[in-house]
């Protein structure tokens, strides 16, 4: 079997679509929504929220205002209601409205399909124009990158440690076959929201390990130490075999502030509590 350092980026964004597949039957967007209006609102409610707590909103919602042109003749204030439990709802009530004028007064009250016009409408930034443009319009060009898609494909190594959405949206479109990136959104997205979480990883469970650098690299930490004594001091120097109470610390090769013993500077710390190494992966969140 290849170690995950041996597989080349693209054979590893290869593999990870492959595995994904066999477990994710359904690779499609996980909001509700019948058409294109129900879509765009969904997806502008969807931003720092669950598509859970957005599909127990979005009922009510759009039995009130069904279409661009009731919307755009409501107030934000006749909309708050509505979506009070949704994260910043004054924000996005104020934005819904003002999108649905945008398309009745700019666009005949017909969604523009082009993500550069999908972006000049209020409330809609880079991954909501690409949502859109990608489930209701099947943009081949479209690769949403939201919280899960960053974390997923910076921590599995599909992207090198990219620090930015863009980062990432460009690193995956260089190793994922272009046709693949409507699907590849999707597989990752649910890869990340049920098995990939952003607290506790399902690795055990995971069809990715074989390719994945951040299991790789948990896999090479320090193994616990053994007979260690807390009463000579909190952490204990692997390297000058000494214990101290108070860490120093220094950065790592990938960029990550570790403990360092405060002698010698080597980063071989434990805890002599636990017997279990400071040492901790670089993650990744937005
Ligand atoms: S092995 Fe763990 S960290 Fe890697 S993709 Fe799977 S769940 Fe995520």
């Amino acid at each position: 079997m290849i170690k995950p350092e041996g597989y080349s980026r693209t054979q590893r964004a290869a593999f990870t679509l492959e595995q994904l597949r066999t477990v994710i039957a359904r690779p499609a967007t996980e909001l509700s929504y019948v058409d294109e209006y129900e879509l765009i609102v969904a997806v502008i409610l969807s931003a720092q929220c669950t598509d859970a707590r957005v599909n127990l909103v979005t009922p009510e919602l759009f039995a009130a205002f069904p279409t661009f042109a009731a919307l755009a003749q409501a107030e934000p204030t006749d909309v708050v209601p509505f979506i009070r439990s949704i994260s910043y709802p004054n924000n996005k009530a104020k934005s819904l409205v003002r999108m649905a004028r945008q398309v009745q007064k700019q666009h005949g009250g017909q969604l523009p399909r082009t993500q550069k016009a999908l972006l000049t409408l209020a409330g809609v930034g880079r991954k909501t124009a690409q949502v859109v443009a990608s489930v209701a319009f099947g943009d081949p060009e479209a690769l949403p990158v939201d919280t899960h898609v960053f974390r997923v494909a910076n921590r599995i190594g599909l992207v090198h440690n990219a620090p930015t959405p863009l980062k990432v949206e460009r690193g995956l479109k260089s190793v994922l076959p272009r046709g693949s990136w409507g699907e590849a959104h999707h597989l990752l997205i649910l890869h990340g929201r049920y098995t990939c979480t952003a607290r506790r990883p399902q690795c055990a469970s995971c069809v990715v390990v074989p390719a994945c650098q951040y299991y790789a690299a948990h896999q090479r930490l320090p193994k616990p130490l053994e007979g260690l004594d807390p009463s000579k001091g909190a952490y204990y120097c692997k390297t000058r075999r000494h214990y101290f109470d108070h860490c120093a610390a220094r950065t790592d090769h990938s960029g990550v502030s570790q403990n360092a013993c405060p002698r010698c500077g080597s980063m071989n710390v434990f805890r002599s509590s636990t017997g279990m190494t400071t040492k901790t992966v670089r993650d990744y969140r937005i």
